[in-house]
Formats: structure tokens, sequence, C-alpha cells
């Protein structure tokens, strides 16, 4: 049993191509199964509630990296701000106006991807890619001085059909590579592609991900 997510960790890190990073997804977890993964060597974690989040940087070590991945309330931002890594699911410009405050606030510049919605759920959070290079056709976003905008993030529908899983994601994957042509051609830091869960990460990898956020094949399903 100890050795179960450290284990399983190794597993998934083999099938990661180099350049890959893996957001380990912790929510739900208790603090010794994160570390447990730290003890293996992991250090980004991924966590979707606030209080849950700052409970467990006060008790994990400080190398950490903390990846939001959850939606995201605006009145929540400031107490991410002084220490998030990435915000994964920003999904619309006031919460990037929030975001970019709150880190000039604590004197940073916080990393965030723009969340994507393609799949045919029903979900009320997410860009369509027409509002997507509408966001960035605006042209507001450039005065954000404390936030810089790394790529993109999207979920697949939650299906068996890997054939629709695969076209969502290439869909994310040529919308990535317009909007970095049009927009961010002289921004190395433009380079993410946030997709692919434990059950679809292998398509993921096909279709270009940068960051695979994996949580129940590490850590075991979830009691919530
Ligand atoms: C929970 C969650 C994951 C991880 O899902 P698993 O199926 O447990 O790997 C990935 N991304 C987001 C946005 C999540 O909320």
């Amino acid at each position: 049993m100890k050795e179960r997510i450290a284990t399983n960790l190794k597993k998934v890190l083999a099938d990661l191509p180099e350049g890959v990073r893996l957001v380990a997804v912790s929510k739900f977890h208790p603090v010794e199964e994160l570390r447990e993964a730290y003890d293996a060597g992991q250090r980004i974690f991924g966590e979707s509630q606030v209080q849950e989040l700052q409970r467990k940087v006060a008790a994990m070590p400080s190398d950490v990296e903390w990846h939001f991945i959850g939606h995201l309330q605006t009145n929540k931002v400031k107490y991410l701000a002084p220490y998030v890594s990435m915000i994964h699911a920003v999904d619309s410009l006031k919460l990037l106006r929030e975001i970019d405050r709150q880190a000039a606030k604590n004197d940073r510049v916080i990393d965030v991807l723009l969340e994507l919605h393609i799949a045919e759920e029903e979900t009320k959070y997410g860009f369509s890619p027409s509002d997507c290079r509408e966001l960035l056709a605006s042209g507001e976003w450039r005065e954000l001085r404390h936030v810089r905008i790394c790529g993109l993030m999207m979920m697949a529908t939650y299906t068996d059909d890997t054939k629709q899983i695969r076209l969502e994601m290439e869909q994310a994957q040529s919308l990535f590579h317009e909007l970095k042509a049009n927009y961010f051609a002289e921004e190395p830091s433009f380079c993410e592609r946030s997709w692919g869960m434990s059950h679809d990460y292998r398509i993921a990898l096909e279709t270009g991900a940068t960051l695979v956020r994996i949580g129940t094949t590490i850590f075991g399903e979830r009691v919530y």
C-alpha cells in the first residue's frame, strides 16, 4: 500500500515524452498522499478548490509548484495570488483582470492558460474558439502586465469514443497554433497545451499536450 502512489507515479512518468510535464491532480486526497508523491520526486500539484489548496500549501514543502485547475471565482483570486504557479482555467476577461490586479499587489507575474470550451457537454465555463479569438483581438490583455498568457487548457468530452476525444484535442491544438502565429509568435512563453486526464492522456500526448493533469491514475478514486 505504502508504495502504491510512487509506483503509479513512475508508470505515468514513463509514458510522458521529453518536454511534457505532469500536474499531479491531488484534489480530495489527503496531504499524506501528496507527501508520498512529493517524496517520489513530484513537484507540480493540481488542486481545484481554494480552501483545500490553502490548507495543503501550509502543510507541504515550499518548493511545490501549485497549479490551480478548477473554476476560479474572481473574489477568491486574492487568496492564491501570493504563491500560485499557474492558473489553468481562465474563462473571462474579468477573471484575467482580477488576476492581474492581485498579482500586481503581490509584485508578481502570474502564468495563466485560457480555458477552451470545445466539448459537447453543457458547461458554463470556458471560451468558445470564437470568443477566444475575440478576446485576443480586443487587445486589452496586452495592458495587463502582471499576467502572462502561456497557452490553452481544455477538457475533452467525457466519453469512451476516442475518435471524438481526439477530434476535440486536435481542434484545441489547431487553435493553439493559430493564436500562437497571430499573437504570440515572438513569445516563447506561449507554449503550453494543458489537456489529458487519467482516461485520455495518451490521446493528449498525440495531440500536442505539454501539461497533462492526472489524478485518479496516480492517487486512486476520489472520495467526495
Ligand atoms: C479532477 C481534474 C483532473 C484529473 O482527473 P482524473 O480523471 O482524476 O485524472 C484533470 N483536470 C481537471 C480540470 C480536473 O478538475
